[in-house]
């Protein structure tokens, strides 16, 4: 596809970015079978193909009206377009560019603007989102019901020891805005696995958010101040022998592979942040290239459905590695159907898009239900505290099953 940038764009090297991507596409519309808005929707601006279009329109009108972002703003940046398409068009990024010069084109209703302004406040601080838990529990009984099957009970954790191991390896581990308050389970099993696999795993103290939440709601500029924030708190562990930088949410490990890309024009955070990139591993990974014989799980194991999360399987190409783990030490999986499509969560997707979310996750449940699983498990706490607000077997993170 050809856009002929506008000339208010001839010079925006994001533009120009966008309109090399759009290029790529062939029109085909393969993607739109595995897009899972275009699923509920059958709207072609609500499948990829449509949305590449609207961008195109955008870059080359230099307008942008409420179809544009009603549109855009359903898309739940899965990614799962990118999988199928057969162009290698990277919708992801295209998105990206597209919700920020959208965001200057198309005013926004006054009541979203705050309703993002509050999400970018809170969720990229564990402190924060601690305390609106807390808060939640406390008044539970009189919130609505939708919003009072969103608050996870509290996990009560045993921390693990600061003692290092004598083998040395350290990795470090991103500590995570919303999963250090929710779900704290997660990193505690993954600090005392990986320990008993002779791996100390090391949390920067002033590393935070991976900017995720701010860059998917177009803030880049927010975005950007914690995306090197991060790479200034695991510079000096890089550079003493941290073997990789560990990710037990994909959601944050996808943006944090990232890291490179994102930061690619920047002369003073380029090679730092590229090193970071290359460093960046989902803990499958990490475990796979193990040897896990420790962790043979007996014979009476609960019987499992695995979600692989969107930005594990479309963002990181690691589709499976859960599953491999897992049967590795034995615990019995159930198969699901339709394991490509998004449950709904999509970082604060199920809160600007309600309707839209709860129809993914009805659709996401029935398939992960559907061969009578015990539990479900899942590697990113999105996914987790979204499956578990409807579901009637429990949700965990898969790690938990290794730590035993
Ligand atoms: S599958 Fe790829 S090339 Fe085909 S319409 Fe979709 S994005 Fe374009
Ligand atoms: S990212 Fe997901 S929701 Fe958005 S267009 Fe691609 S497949 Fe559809």
């Amino acid at each position: 596809m050809y856009v002929k940038l506008h000339s208010d764009y001839a010079a925006n090297a994001m533009a120009r970015e966008a309109a090399e991507i759009i290029k790529s596409c062939v029109h085909c519309g393969f993607c739109n079978a595995t897009c899972p808005t275009y699923q509920e929707y059958f709207d072609e601006r609500d499948g990829p193909r449509g949305r590449i279009y609207l961008i195109k329109s955008m870059l080359e009108s230099a307008r942008a009206g409420e179809a544009t972002r009603t549109h855009l703003d359903r898309c739940l940046t899965c990614r799962a377009c990118e999988t199928t398409c057969p162009s290698g068009v990277r919708y992801g990024r295209l998105v990206d560019i597209g919700r920020e010069i959208m965001e200057e084109r198309a005013q926004r209703p006054i009541l979203q603007k705050i309703q993002r302004r509050i999400a970018r406040i809170f969720f990229p601080y564990p402190r924060r989102v601690g305390f609106l838990l807390r808060a939640g529990r406390i008044f539970r009984r009189l919130l609505p019901a939708e919003l009072k099957r969103q608050i996870p009970p509290r996990q009560t954790v045993a921390v693990p020891s600061d003692e290092s191991n004598a083998a040395g390896r350290k990795m470090l581990v991103l500590g995570g805005c919303v999963q250090a308050a929710a779900t704290p389970a997660t990193n505690a099993a993954a600090r005392r696995v990986l320990r008993r696999l002779g791996i100390d795993l090391v949390e920067a103290p002033s590393a935070g958010c991976c900017g995720a939440v701010s860059y998917h709601l177009a803030a880049r500029a927010e975005a950007l101040e914690f995306v090197r924030n991060n790479v200034d708190a695991w510079w000096p562990h890089i550079e003493s022998g941290a073997e990789a930088i560990v990710s037990t949410a994909s959601g944050c490990g996808v943006m944090i592979a990232d890291y490179g890309e994102i930061l690619k024009n920047d002369s003073a955070y380029a090679y730092k942040a590229r090193r970071v990139s290359e460093l960046a591993k989902d803990l499958s990974t990490v475990l796979e290239d193990e040897d896990l014989s420790q962790f043979l799980a007996s014979t009476d194991q609960q019987v499992t459905a695995v979600h692989c999360p969107c930005t594990l399987s479309h963002g990181q190409k690691r589709e499976g590695s859960v599953e491999r783990i897992l049967a590795r030490v034995g615990i019995p999986l159930v198969a699901t159907a339709e394991g490509h499509l998004c449950c709904g969560s999509a970082g604060t997707y199920s809160l600007f898009q309600p309707e839209t979310s709860a129809r993914l996750l009805d659709r996401k449940l029935a398939a992960l239900t559907a061969g009578d699983p015990e539990q479900i498990v899942t590697a990113n706490v999105g996914c987790q505290l979204h499956l578990a607000s409807r579901s009637d077997v429990p949700v965990k993170h898969w790690i938990e099953l290794l730590d035993y």
